[in-house]
């Protein structure tokens, strides 16, 4: 095509996907089951029941229909803040001098400052139309918690958010955007559950985690008239409702004859990068097209490239069921100084299988290294991006500079997830020169493997 691609390419409102696409059903070796942790039996629907909505709970269970319609509802909400922009980053390529083309799907813009509203609006909508009256969850570095806090509101749903205590403590004002939106947020792990005073006890002083504040969520809708637990990544339900990232994407691309050869992606709990590339992915299963896919995760939680692929505990409370995934244990806790966010310890099941079937690649980047690369993207692209979102960029411009060696024109695709407004302490301690990288030593790494359960 001889016309010059522009600057962003904005789809219009109408060409909204009409459906999420379900990688599931192009997979050949599908993800394992979810298992019940006291008989080891798949999950059914009937032992989901009590956690999560019904109509998530099929979602989650759907490994058959490759596109499942998105409620007009939704979608009315969606034309809000999407199509999301594809931009082409002429200014980064020429700063780097590379002959590669860059693309990125900018997240960002829209309240959470993230990609996870477009799964908070689906699941609030979910349990509005089951009738319920409100619902839990965790949120580590807050983004998720501020979504779910906004599309709650936007339904009039109650909406009760476990907030990882040492975010609480770092991010007051992700707490107050959450309470602008009507959220009650309670710093875990507390004195409200009875697994978080389980947790004080033995741990009295502990800063929390991820996995210790998904344990308080579940408790605290089981325990509660009218409520469900909802999730924001590493869920089935959460990859399918992200593939609006890779479908809009897809029609831009194809709109103006764009093919990329490599897409790269955020992997924290892998609902970006599953979304992203599901059906990129669908054409390389189906044999129409091939991609090289990257999911780059943190040096100091490497699920993927230095975890095992086994049946996990998804919560340090085991009160969740048992997920096969690539994990480091739910005992795993990231060193104290990693800033850049991705600290869960284990990954999609979808991602998990389609990683172990070779289908996609793993790198591990140290976290200087990501700030550096946020700063370089920064200065030429006009966003200051989220940290997570800023290790796909790492990636990204090595891949670049490969290409500058090499001569080769490839066309590169990252995630730009979020911007990195409530992040200012991890960059000035960048800026500040007292960043420094940690990377688990496999010792460090036996201690999370030892607490796996036996199945
Ligand atoms: C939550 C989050 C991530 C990581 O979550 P995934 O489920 O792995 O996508 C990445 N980037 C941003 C900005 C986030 O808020």
């Amino acid at each position: 095509m001889s016309e010059k691609i522009p600057y962003k390419i904005y789809l219009s409102e109408n060409e909204l996907p009409s459906s999420w696409y379900n990688v599931r059903a192009d997979m050949k070796n599908k993800p394992a089951p979810l298992l019940n942790p006291t008989t080891l039996k798949p999950m059914t629907f009937e032992d989901l029941r009590p956690v999560f909505c019904d109509e998530l709970i099929k979602q989650e269970l759907n490994e058959t229909d490759a596109y499942i319609p998105i409620p007009d509802e939704i979608r009315e909400f969606y034309r809000m803040y999407r199509p999301a922009p594809l931009v082409r980053a002429y200014c980064l390529e020429k700063k780097l001098g590379t002959p590669a083309k860059i693309y990125y799907k900018f997240e960002g813009n829209n309240t959470s400052g993230s990609h996870k509203l477009n799964s908070a609006i689906a699941q609030a909508y979910y349990a509005k139309k089951q009738g319920l009256k409100g619902v839990t969850t965790e949120t580590g570095a807050g983004q998720w918690g501020t979504a779910l806090s906004m599309a709650c509101s936007y339904f009039d749903l109650d909406c009760q958010v476990y907030m990882v205590k040492v975010s609480y403590e770092q991010k007051p004002f992700r707490r107050e955007v959450m309470r602008t939106y009507g959220a009650k947020v309670t710093p875990s792990p507390s004195e409200t559950t009875e697994v978080g005073r389980k947790i004080l006890a033995e741990f009295p002083g502990t800063g929390g985690s991820l996995g210790c504040a998904i344990s308080e969520a579940v408790e605290a809708a089981t325990k509660q008239e009218g409520y469900r637990y909802v999730l924001g990544s590493v869920l089935n339900q959460v990859l399918l409702h992200q593939t609006v990232i890779g479908l809009e994407t897809m029609t831009a691309m194809d709109k103006y004859g764009i093919k990329p050869d490599i897409i790269i992606g955020c992997a924290g709990g892998g609902s970006n990068l599953g979304g992203l590339i599901s059906p990129f992915m669908g054409r390389k299963l189906r044999g129409e097209a091939d991609y090289k896919f990257i999911a780059v995760e943190p040096a100091s939680c490497p699920s993927l490239t230095r975890g095992k692929f086994v049946y996990d505990f998804c919560d340090t409370g085991h009160v969740c069921p048992l997920a096969k995934m690539y994990t480091l244990g739910s005992e795993f806790i990231p060193s104290a100084n990693h800033a850049g966010g991705l600290r869960y310890h284990g990954m999609s099941s979808i991602l998990s299988q389609l990683y172990d079937d070779k289908l996609m690649e793993a790198r591990s980047v140290e976290q200087t290294a990501v700030f550096d690369a946020a700063q370089k993207f920064a200065r030429v692209e006009g966003i200051l991006p989220a940290p997570e979102s800023s290790h796909a960029i790492k990636v990204a411009i090595d891949e670049a500079l490969k290409c500058k060696e090499t001569g080769e024109e490839k066309t590169i695709l990252f995630g730009l997830t979020g911007t990195g407004y409530f992040d200012m302490y991890a960059y000035k301690a960048f800026n500040d020169g007292s960043m420094t990288d940690y990377i688990p030593t496999d010792k460090d790494l036996e201690r999370g493997f030892s607490a796996l359960p036996r199945v």
